[in-house]
């Protein structure tokens, strides 16, 4: 009954939730009519019963058990007890892969630096990723990732937790959401355990908190993260953050936790490009077709995902897992036509072209400029640079030749056009703050 039940709550939970929140519980007991459940930490037990118990017990009955209420208890293995907390830090070796005596998020085991695939757009981003996991010396502090959703922050975090648990068996390392930080934060408050909350924070070798920006506008859990961070920086351990944005773009952060984690290492994934979407494409396609042998897959299509499929990683894979569930549900060969048919809303989703006058229009406003001077005649610097930055994301963001874009830009020819990119190409290493721009302009004109 559990096992249909679960099944069911994968797809009402969603993918994520379920591997962090369901799969890790195990059923115990189920009788009269109280289905009693183990979760691997306390912090576990009251997430699961605030959130999940209602889904839990629904789909339990329509799975035909008769049951009443659900109860959790912690596994044997629990949070590290406050009174294990004051005591000098001695790691049980055998302990060590289980989360159990830290409260952070399980970590989705298909995550790792392996799978993962390294493109362009998250070279940089992989390659302080891999620096980080080697556990050795503390480089950068912290290393701060940044991209928009589905580009593979998660990933690499997660990444880097294996790594180092395979590594460095005697490192603490601590993996957990910036939601997670403050639930815990605010139940320590609420049962007067702040003390233990801070010891048990400051007494890990690696932080890594996912999402920060989700603690932006939220005071008091954004003091402790402040503390918690310095306190952890001063004695030389690890920290990784990541966000959706750079730090001096979070909304509502205190400056002082802004400039705090510009100290270190912030890189950035930008979005996909064509390359590494088929890389990914193609490194995904060789586990289908060990999960659904016998089914061809027709030249061209992936090139065609790659091509229509947005800069979302997420959204790449759903397709892909979508198109060859179907292929095989239907025994047809993956063709173009099967693509189109099957994907139809995602392709629709996806279609939404950026156009050059959109990005003349936006780089215009952005730097205050008029719109006439930006593709006109002028050549004075304030308005030649936002010109050449347009150019450039003219090119990387539409289909467009350089002779079609340079007819959009006052009838310019190909060469000023190609000038123009190369310029701001060179300028994106050095200079921050337009890399910050084109980010922020880019980052608008594809949302
Ligand atoms: P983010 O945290 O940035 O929103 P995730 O790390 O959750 O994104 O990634 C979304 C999905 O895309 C995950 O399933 C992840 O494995 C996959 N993914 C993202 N980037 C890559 C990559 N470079 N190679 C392989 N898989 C990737
Ligand atoms: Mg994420």
């Amino acid at each position: 009954t559990w096992g249909r039940a679960r099944n069911e709550l994968l797809k009402t939970v969603g993918k994520n939730n379920f591997t962090t929140w369901i799969e890790p519980l195990r059923i115990v007991d189920l009788c009269d009519g109280i289905a009693a459940f183990e979760a691997p930490t306390k912090f576990t037990r009251d997430w699961v019963s605030r959130n999940f118990s209602e889904p839990m017990l629904h789909e339990l009955r329509k799975a035909g058990a008769l049951v009443e209420r659900i109860e959790i208890r912690v596994a044997e293995l629990r949070a590290i007890p406050a009174a294990e907390l004051g005591k000098p830090k001695v790691r049980k070796p055998v302990r060590t892969h289980d989360e159990a005596d830290l409260p952070g998020a399980p970590l989705d085991a298909r995550f790792t630096f392996d799978s993962f695939v390294v493109g362009k757009p998250n070279e940089l981003a992989h390659a302080a990723a891999r620096r980080v996991a080697e556990g050795g010396p503390v480089t950068f502090n912290p290393l701060f990732l940044y991209g928009g959703v589905g580009l593979g922050k998660t990933h690499l975090m997660h990444a880097i937790a294996h790594e180092l648990q395979t590594r460095r068996p005697d490192l603490r390392v601590l993996y957990l959401s910036a939601e997670q930080f403050m639930y815990r934060f605010v139940q320590a408050l609420r049962e007067r355990q702040i003390m233990d909350f801070k010891e048990l924070f400051r007494s890990v070798d690696v932080l890594m908190v996912d999402d920060v920006q989700f603690i932006a506008g939220k005071d008091s859990t954004q003091e402790e993260f402040f503390h918690t961070f310095n306190a952890l920086v001063d004695q030389g351990k690890q920290i990784v953050i990541s966000a959706d944005r750079a730090p001096g773009e979070i909304k509502d952060l205190e400056e002082r936790i802004k400039s705090r984690l510009q100290c270190g290492l912030v890189v950035d994934l930008h979005p996909t490009d064509y390359e590494l979407r088929l890389g990914i494409l193609q490194t995904k396609t060789e586990a289908y077709r060990v999960q659904y042998p016998g089914l061809q897959l027709a030249d061209g299509v992936l090139e065609f995902l790659a091509h229509r499929i947005s800069t979302n990683v997420r959204v790449l894979e759903g397709a892909l897992t979508r198109l060859f569930a179907f292929a095989s549900l239907v025994g047809r060969e993956i063709t173009l036509d099967l693509a189109q048919e099957c994907l139809v809303d995602i392709l629709r989703a996806s279609d939404r072209k950026v156009t050059i006058e959109e990005i003349q229009r936006k780089v215009a406003e952005h730097y205050n400029i008029r719109l006439s001077d930006l593709v006109g005649p002028k050549r004075v610097r304030t308005i030649a640079r936002p010109r050449q930055i347009a150019m450039y994301l003219a090119k990387h963001l539409t289909t467009r030749s350089l002779p079609e874009i340079g007819r959009r830009f006052g009838g310019r020819d190909h060469t000023t056009i190609m000038h123009g990119i190369r310029k701001v190409e060179e300028l994106r290493g050095a200079d921050v703050q337009l890399a910050e721009d084109i980010d922020l302009l880019r980052r608008l004109l594809e949302a």
